[in-house]
């Protein structure tokens, strides 16, 4: 994990064969690691058994395969939400999660350290931004819970930051993470979860990148939306609702709105009732969040009641409504509380 080295997951095919030839290594070494990578997953250099140790001891001087310095692990009580800490190469830290459902594992991560957006019901908006994360960094975070043992057959771009302000390096993990040669993971079962920011909006319309996406609504009334998401000014709900319906029309995914539900704020009658237009207009299903409060969140959550007749009346619509399950509070590894380690200090 030495941040000189070169990082293996960088590496297309080509590129890995020409620097084992430059190691004096035979061609047919770079396969060999491909495959300990990506179909066994391995995160050590010991472990790729059918490559000498005289050549595992220079790959491993030359090359990383995980690009973090150290990974800090915490379950839940449950054991149904496992949270990494992970320091990266300057000491910056992200989180991203493990969620283990009856029939999938699915895992949460960020694409952001921090994140500018500063909606004002998440953690991580509070943390600020840091930096962008690079591909690798992404799909390492991937690669790692797989090399723990954890079957992730799902992936939510939900972790810290607004995937589509690090437009690039979110697409190139994405085409690792699905490409045959690499995780071949469904694309099905990978989604994007943004803010609404139109340009990156724009941009997956322009690249014809059809992915399922969610919709982090907040408030569908301007003002209110506003002061939960500042990004409201110049990315008015409005606008993005049209780019949003645009981009629905070229692929057959459903959206999902995600809706994050604060006591007094964004639950009243005619919040629901802006909520069922909004899924209607864009033949969306709709997910709703109960705040996971947190010190430095401002708002609190929906008492169970609340929260079930606020679905009920989406249910009456006909719209399709799930509540998202709270997993990993105790470990502050629930939707919208990463970043506790680092407001922490
Ligand atoms: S909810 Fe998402 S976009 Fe908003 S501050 Fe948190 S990480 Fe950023």
């Amino acid at each position: 994990m030495t941040i000189l080295k070169k990082n293996l997951l960088t590496f297309e095919k080509l590129e890995l064969e020409r620097l084992v030839q430059d190691l004096r290594m035979p061609k047919f070494v770079a396969s060999q690691i491909l495959n300990w990578l990506y179909q066994k997953k391995v995160n050590s250099f010991e472990k790729m058994k059918n490559i000498s140790k005289s050549n595992r001891d220079i790959l491993e001087k030359q090359f990383s395969i995980l690009p973090f310095k150290k990974i800090e692990k915490l379950e839940s009580k449950e054991k149904n939400a496992i949270k990494y800490n992970i320091t990266l190469s300057d000491d910056q830290v992200v989180e991203c999660v493990v969620l283990i459902e009856k029939k999938y594992t699915s895992l949460c991560v960020s694409s952001q350290c921090g994140c500018p957006v500063d909606c004002k019901f998440c953690v991580t908006g509070a943390m600020g931004f840091k930096r962008n994360l690079t591909m690798e960094e992404i799909v390492g975070q991937f690669h790692f819970a797989q090399s723990e043992g954890y079957n992730v057959t799902r992936i939510v771009f939900m972790g810290m930051g607004e995937p589509l302000l690090n437009y690039s390096p979110v697409k190139h993990s994405f085409e690792r993470l699905t490409g045959e040669s690499f995780y071949n993971l469904s694309r099905r079962n990978i989604t994007i979860s943004t803010s609404g920011y139109l340009a990156g909006i724009k941009r997956l319309i322009d690249d014809k990148w059809f992915v399922n996406l969610a919709f982090s609504v907040g408030s569908t009334q301007s003002l209110v939306r506003q002061k939960l998401m500042p990004l409201e000014e110049r990315n008015p709900i409005a606008k993005v609702s049209v780019l949003l319906q645009q981009y629905q029309e070229l692929h057959n995914r459903k959206l999902t709105l995600e809706y994050t539900l604060l006591k007094g704020v964004n639950d009243s009658l005619q919040d629901v009732a802006g909520l069922i237009r909004l899924a209607k207009y864009l033949k969306a299903k709709i997910n709703l969040i109960n705040l996971n409060p947190h010190k430095c969140i401002p708002f609190t959550p929906l008492s169970s009641i609340e929260l079930n007749k606020f679905k009920e009346q989406i249910s009456e619509s006909k719209i399709p409504v799930t509540i998202r399950f709270r997993k990993g509070q105790d470990i502050a590894a629930a939707c919208g509380q990463l970043g506790d380690s680092q407001v922490k200090k």
